[in-house]
């Protein structure tokens, strides 16, 4: 815990939907839904228009559609997100050396290692200023966290969104911390926030109160002796740059545990994904492939897999991760899953997998469509209309694909800087009719962009255990 609040977590807001409502004027102040649009389908992020209706993050879209059947449902667009993200990471990496993604719209600044004045008000005024230069280069808006931990940082940040920046003056955590739920600790998910509610905990001043020795015995040694010092407000985990990890790694904790074989592997390969957005983030590649398993009875094992070189291949990611997974008995529940990969190298090396692994993927439209691969297969693909996906008219220009079925889609011809446009129907075979590229959601040439220079060659103060799964990283979600 620092003695000023100088780590900085960024958050962009709604991000994937906020970016589809920036880019399609007829969708703003509409509920927007994007994720898997099959039958499997999984929502990757929710409007705020949308979860007035109860609509989640990792809900079953099906359900998604039952609580909010007027929301416009949209397939990722990946190559956007990543643009605009890399666009975000260029103004955190003014800011300071130390930057520690964690997705693409996620990411850790250290501020005191970038040279900023370590007070309330130089503080609150970069990240003030930050904001705007984030809404001036990309459109969209980021709430901002400002604190002397880690877990506050994001604490902080949640409590600003929308569109906010919420600063936790050192000093003032333990009574700020104490009623809220232990479920904002990191680490603590749904099992062992189930197993403190029995014993009578809930809130964060009440596992603080607990002592150390009753979280040990309710949790195990090194659960236990974290948390405590966690609730306690203790929490020195250094930001760490993605390319001083020797591990990169995603997990999430399901809200019920999973017992279809298929839907485990669905998740394994959404998360080998994940992991792979951020190893290339960090422009990384890695050896070990690992998958880790939480059973419904806490049981926790990993399996991994080193592969003949390093990759950063989604696809090589995937289907080792799929292999391991197939070694792990599942049936009776899963209460969590993760994949990572460690071994890191800054570079990658073209291998047989990668080539063999790809051209399965190609076969297999349905499976590449449901979960939307990181790079837009550019090879000529049966034309499949996803809503949401680019589309240009020989007469009519750009638009997005509103609908399709029966033979027949439908488009609809706006802009991100257009005022909301119309919809026309053509013939899914229509010749006039192409996949588009993403149109960038600010004006080519209007981009207010900061006059501050990139900070010198950065410095590693010291590495961070290689483990995978180490910290509480990786578990936000868009
Ligand atoms: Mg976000």
């Amino acid at each position: 815990m620092r003695g000023a609040p100088t780590i900085l977590h960024l958050d962009m807001d709604a991000f994937y939907a906020s970016a589809e409502q920036a880019a399609k004027p007829s969708l703003r102040g509409k509920p927007v839904v994007v994720g898997g649009i099959g039958p499997r389908g999984v929502v990757a992020t929710a409007s705020y228009e949308a979860r007035v209706f109860g609509v989640r993050s990792a809900m079953a879209t099906a359900q998604a559609r039952r609580l909010c059947p007027n929301a416009a449902y949209l397939t990722p667009r990946f190559t956007l997100y990543r643009q605009i993200s890399d666009v975000v990471m260029e103004q955190l990496a003014r800011l300071s050396p130390l930057v520690e993604p964690l997705s693409l719209d996620e990411a850790f600044v250290d501020l005191e290692a970038g040279g900023v004045e370590p007070s309330a008000a130089a503080v609150r005024a970069v990240g003030e200023r930050l904001r705007r230069d984030i809404r001036a280069a990309t459109g969209l808006s980021g709430s901002v966290g400002l604190a002397g931990s880690k877990m506050l940082a994001k604490i902080a940040s949640e409590q600003a969104k929308p569109d906010g920046l919420v600063l936790i003056e050192p000093g003032t955590e333990r009574e700020l911390l104490g009623p809220m739920p232990v479920r904002v600790v990191p680490g603590v998910g749904p099992a062992t926030a189930e197993t403190l509610r029995r014993a009578g905990i809930t809130t964060v001043a009440e596992t603080a109160e607990a002592g150390e020795a009753e979280l040990v015995r309710l949790l195990g040694k090194a659960h236990g002796a974290g948390l405590y010092a966690l609730a306690t407000g203790h929490d020195d985990r250094p930001v760490v740059a993605e390319r001083d990890a020797k591990s990169v790694s995603v997990e999430d904790t399901f809200e019920e545990d999973l017992t279809d074989r298929t839907r485990v592997q669905l998740e394994v390969a959404r998360l080998a994904d994940r992991c792979v957005q951020r190893l290339r983030a960090a422009g990384r590649s890695g050896r070990t492939v690992v998958v880790k398993v939480r059973r419904y009875d806490f049981s926790t094992l990993t399996r991994s897999e080193t592969l003949r070189g390093p990759t950063d291949d989604p696809a090589v990611v995937r289907e080792a991760a799929a292999r391991l997974i197939e070694t792990v008995e599942t049936t009776a529940g899963v209460r969590l899953l993760g994949v990572g990969v460690s071994g890191l190298a800054d570079y990658t090396q073209e291998d047989l997998f990668a080539q063999a692994a790809s051209e399965q993927e190609g076969e297999d439209g349905a499976r590449a469509a449901e979960e939307e691969p990181l790079e837009e297969a550019a090879a000529p693909r049966p034309r499949r209309w996803l809503p949401g996906l680019d589309v240009v008219h020989a007469e009519y220009g750009a638009g997005w694909v509103q609908g399709s079925g029966l033979g027949r889609v439908t488009v609809r011809f706006e802009q991100p800087w257009s005022e909301p446009g119309r919809v026309r129907t053509f013939a899914v075979d229509d010749p006039a009719l192409a996949p588009g590229e993403p149109l960038p959601l600010v004006p080519p040439g209007t981009q207010v962009l900061p006059e501050a220079s990139a900070p010198s060659a950065p410095s590693s103060p010291g590495g961070e255990d290689g483990a995978p799964f180490a910290g509480g990283a990786g578990r936000g979600s868009p």
